[in-house]
């Protein structure tokens, strides 16, 4: 391709509305352009990449024996009112009315059409096992599309569904897939962990989410560091001293009321006290469907919101605001505290549970308390796991200590069992000519998210650097003197040497400043520069520039061409002698 003839806008400086760097780089390197929040116009070079992400996953689908199909986006609402989640999905459904006045909404996933496509058109036990994918455009209205590509309101997903006659074949079609994620992430060259999502539903795991490691990542991973359990930081089952006990040890002494004026952070506290955060004890109130409740958690840790609400059976917890921690507490939001509250309820994080002693709020402006035991000084209604996991944590299989990692989730397969053929009645008959439902399965993979994952775990401060298996190009020539002929013969003789052998090459054919063309070069990432200049070429050299490493390496003119071959395709088969 023609740098000239492409439709490439690079962008000099960073657009403001870009937080992240994936998002940043996606629209300075001309890839993408928004067209509204979460919407965006793929350009030649964006296009280029999410095609070769599909290619890949496609490859891996196949060789797994998932078939293809194309299921459309536009759905009929009457589908979803089968399995309740017309009503159940809420305000991320795009929803739509036709000329009829009737409902239809825009496919956020699809099960209830594959569901409705199967139990059609299958009929016996013969016909299974059968798994059908396709990469397709998704909609949702999430609250806060952002990062780009990252979280968009219209994206590209790949879905499987896999339909089986009982328990064993979906656990086979299960692990078929999970493997095959493994490939595809492999293939596609980027650092990843296949996290345990959910356990124990069916047995076995059911649910593991692929996620792509990178700093920037929105989802905290605890990977243990001698077995090889991983699970997302906020699902981690942490058992009774998971934490440890914290310090503190021997005698204990009674509760004593302590002066911190406007100290309320758990850091302002604690430096203020001469003690650490796992010293402390955090108290948060919420609502919990309307009820006054009290979490406890140790210092140093996090609620987990979801273990919360799995605890209690509540769908609706909200922090509590001022007034209502005032209402409740009789003190101030910041020196909240487990003693002496009243006609709330009180849980516990384990690891509170196992501290000998703490410093807790007293409900009261400027004071806290030292030596709170809980028990002595406070009731816990319940002590249960209810934050996130963090270093150090024990591994709840082997007891090893994990470490945290960021990821950011780019795929996720799904044990349905017989959730959505129970719904809609889907149905076949079994050997015995029984009616049985299908057991199902539901792989995702987000492929438009791929990209800016895989933009966020490689780049500088320059610009991305591809993976060779989805950059866009594999080879960015550069002739430097663009006026030179023999600058401009050479590097259009490489050119077509790299077209010909079939390698997807860039030739930067403008007449731009050398500083230009090698911004924009670094920007878009592409792993091999070729850069021609005058004085290399009088001395029979080109250079080959690594994007990754920034190595710089002179290559004879005459071996050139063979060189670049032998870089992306691999060593050429020598005769055989
Ligand atoms: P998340 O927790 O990030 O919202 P999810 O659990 O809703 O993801 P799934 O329904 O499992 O996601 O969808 C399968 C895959 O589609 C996800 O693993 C992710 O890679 C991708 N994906 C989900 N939502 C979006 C989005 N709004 N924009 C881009 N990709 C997305
Ligand atoms: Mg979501």
């Amino acid at each position: 391709m023609r740098y000239s003839k492409l439709l490439i806008p690079t962008l000099r400086e960073d657009p403001t509305e870009a937080e992240v760097i994936s998002h940043r780089l996606m629209m300075r390197a001309g890839m993408i352009r928004k067209v509204s929040a979460g919407i965006y116009n793929f350009l030649p070079v964006g296009l280029r990449v999410l095609s070769k992400v599909a290619k890949i996953v496609r490859e891996e689908m196949e060789h797994a024996g998932a078939q293809e199909i194309l299921m459309p986006a536009l759905q009929p609402a009457e589908l979803w009112q089968e399995t309740g989640r017309w009503q159940q999905y809420g305000k991320e459904l795009m929803r739509l009315k036709d000329r009829h006045d009737r409902d239809f909404c825009l496919g956020p996933t699809h099960e209830e059409v594959i569901t409705d496509l199967v139990r059609r058109e299958v009929k016996s036990y013969r016909q299974l096992p059968i798994n059908l994918y396709q990469i397709q455009t998704k909609f949702r209205d999430e609250i806060r599309p952002r990062f780009g590509l990252m979280r968009g309101r219209e994206f590209v997903m790949k879905d499987a569904y896999s339909f089986d006659a009982d328990l064993e074949g979906a656990k086979e079609n299960y692990k078929k897939m999970y493997d095959a994620y493994h490939k595809i992430f492999s293939r596609l060259g980027l650092r990843f962990r296949a996290v345990e999502a959910d356990t124990g539903l069916i047995g076995g795991s059911s649910s593991h989410e692929f996620m792509v490691l990178a700093q920037t990542g929105e989802e905290g991973i605890a990977s243990c560091t001698k077995c090889d359990y991983a699970a997302n930081v906020e699902r981690a089952e942490l058992k009774k001293g998971a934490g440890g006990r914290g310090p503190g040890a021997g005698e204990v002494k009674g509760l004593e009321k302590v002066q911190t004026p406007d100290k309320k952070t758990v850091e302002e506290v604690s430096a203020f006290l001469k003690a650490t955060p796992p010293q402390l004890v955090k108290t948060l109130l919420f609502s919990a469907d309307g009820r006054p409740l009290a979490v406890l958690v140790r210092g140093d840790h996090q609620v987990n919101e979801i273990k919360v609400r799995r605890l209690l059976g509540v769908s609706d917890l909200i922090l509590a605001d001022a007034g209502k921690v005032e209402a409740w507490t009789g003190g101030p939001s910041g020196f909240s505290g487990p003693v002496g509250l009243k006609n709330i309820e009180i849980i516990g994080d384990l690891s509170v549970e196992v501290m000998p002693e703490s410093i807790v709020g007293a409900n009261e402006k400027d004071a806290h308390y030292l030596h709170a035991v809980p028990g002595r000084d406070f009731k816990v209604d319940r002590f249960a796991d209810l934050r996130n996991a963090v270093a150090g944590d024990a591994c709840p299989r082997c007891g090893a200590p994990v470490s945290i990692d960021r990821g950011i989730e780019v795929g996720h397969v799904f044990m349905l069992g017989t959730k959505y053929s129970e719904a809609m009645k889907a149905t076949f008959l079994d050997s015995k000519g029984e009616e049985q439902f299908f057991v199902m399965g539901c792989y995702g993979i987000g492929v438009s998210r791929i990209i800016a994952a895989a933009i966020e775990q490689n780049h500088d401060e320059k610009g991305i650097i591809w993976p060779m298996p989805i950059a866009p190009f594999a080879i960015h020539i550069i002739p430097v003197q663009d006026q030179s002929e023999r600058v401009m013969i050479t590097a259009e003789l490489i050119y077509g040497s790299m077209i010909r052998a079939g390698i997807e090459t860039i030739i930067e054919d403008r007449s731009e400043r050398a500083g230009v063309k090698f911004n924009d070069a670094d920007l878009l990432g592409v792993p091999y520069q070729v850069v021609l200049g005058e004085k290399n070429l009088h001395e029979g050299f080109v250079e080959l520039k690594n994007r990754r490493t920034g190595e710089k390496q002179k290559v004879e003119v005459e071996k050139a061409i063979d060189h670049l071959i032998e870089l992306v395709q691999g060593p050429r088969p020598q005769p055989a002698s």
